[in-house]
């Protein structure tokens, strides 16, 4: 069974075609600046044929007619005709409290993805415009989303509810949802099957560290927390995001700079976080060289990151009432050891115990922990793509 899987954006739509036989990626791509002068789309095959192609794409439905046409090349392609493809899976960002799953796309599940479209704003119409290019060009093919904020929907209401006047939870659903959730899924499940016991008798910290950071608790298999909120600003510093702060920053910054709630929501999410700190960059890459070079500045905010997700397994240890293991993932994540080394220095009394020697890798699924450490520090690579395959290919195989 080949299943596409689609990451649409406001002018970029990113795709992959995988046989989930044998789990193995057949292409992938990029259609970029749709709508734009110079659209163009990148692609790139199994065995390695490559080809960058400007082509004029007015919109999402061209984007997908031009990724069919490449899918089916014959110089290109990977497959014959468009019947091979038995299903595609969308990601979608915010799913709101209607969906707690992944769904097959009707019309019912249009209004109610286009009633989520107040929730985020920037995500969810590029989203819905990627699915409703791929019903027109595939009518006959059935069309599944699968939600970033699902996963953590088995939040207990203590965990999401803000301390605000309760009526706005009422009127705008104004509480906690949570992101990153295929990636946090995809990972505590796969922590569950190298420890070999199963998710249900686990308690799982999940820490998807990359450009945009994510904490979950892990419990029994369920989010019982997480640390990004009604926004994917909330919970950590991240490359340019702000994290959790004081609320009260916010209106005294805005009074004190005259600064309009746009430009102050554009600080938050683009000027601040580890860039801001150090001054460099919000790549952690160059942050390091930085450090190597004797800048303090990128040093604090290494630290500043470190301590946060220090702080967040801590707490969601106590959320859980123990802890079994930690899943460091994404770029960050299962890239940079000694960022794991500097989570986990100082844990070493709730069981956390990391070999410097196995720590030295990356990018690949390992056990990071000393033998006879009770916490395993596991390294898990993400692949989102892959986890909305799985949950497309479960769906069209109940319907
Ligand atoms: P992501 O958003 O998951 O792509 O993660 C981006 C972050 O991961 C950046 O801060 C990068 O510095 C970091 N990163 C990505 N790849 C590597 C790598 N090979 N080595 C070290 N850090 C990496």
């Amino acid at each position: 069974m080949k299943i596409l899987v689609v990451n649409a954006g406001s002018s970029s739509l990113k795709y992959q075609l995988i046989s989930m036989t044998e789990e193995v990626v057949l292409a992938k791509g990029l259609c970029d600046r749709i709508g734009l002068p110079g659209s163009l789309i990148k692609h790139k095959t199994f065995d390695d044929r490559a080809v960058t192609k400007e082509i004029e794409m007015k919109d999402h439905k061209d984007a997908i007619a031009s990724l069919i046409r490449v899918l089916t090349h014959e110089q290109w392609g990977v497959i014959k005709t468009l019947d091979e493809i038995k299903a595609v899976g969308h990601r979608v960002v915010h799913g709101g409290e209607k969906f707690f799953k992944s769904v097959v796309i009707d019309e019912e599940v249009m209004k109610t993805l286009e009633e989520c479209v107040e929730l985020a704003p920037l995500h969810n119409p590029p989203n819905i415009t990627g699915i409703k290019a791929c019903k027109h060009n595939m009518p006959n093919v059935p069309q599944i989303a699968v939600f970033d904020t699902a996963f953590h929907q088995t939040m207990p209401k203590k965990a999401f509810i803000y301390a605000l006047p309760y009526e706005y939870y009422k009127k705008y659903k104004l509480r906690k949802y949570g992101f990153h959730g295929t990636s946090h899924k995809y990972v505590s499940e796969r922590a569950a099957h190298l420890l070999g016991r199963p998710t249900d008798k686990l308690k799982i910290v999940t820490c998807h560290l990359g450009n945009g950071s994510s904490i979950a608790a892990v419990d029994c298999g369920k989010t019982v927390d997480t640390s990004m909120g009604f926004t994917p600003l909330d919970g950590l510093a991240m490359g340019t995001r702000c994290g959790t702060i004081d609320p009260a920053v916010v209106t005294y910054i805005m009074n004190k700079e005259g600064l309009t709630t746009e430009q102050m929501d554009a600080i938050m999410n683009k000027e601040s976080g580890v860039l801001a700190i150090s001054g460099v960059s919000s790549d952690f890459r160059d942050l390091d060289t930085a450090v190597e070079q004797g800048n303090e500045r990128a040093k604090l905010a290494l630290e500043v990151f470190a301590y946060q997700v220090k702080k967040f397994i801590g707490s969601y240890a106590c959320a859980m009432g123990g802890l079994d293991a930690i899943v460091f993932t994404a770029g960050i994540g299962e890239n940079n050891g000694v960022m794991r080394t500097m989570v986990c220095e100082g844990l070493e009394f709730l069981g956390v115990s990391i070999d410097e020697t196995k720590n030295n890798t990356r990018g690949i699924e390992i056990d990071v922990s000393k033998d006879d450490a009770k916490v395993r520090v596991l390294v898990i690579p993400t692949n989102e793509e892959l986890a909305i395959a799985k949950e497309t290919k479960k769906l069209v195989c109940e319907c």
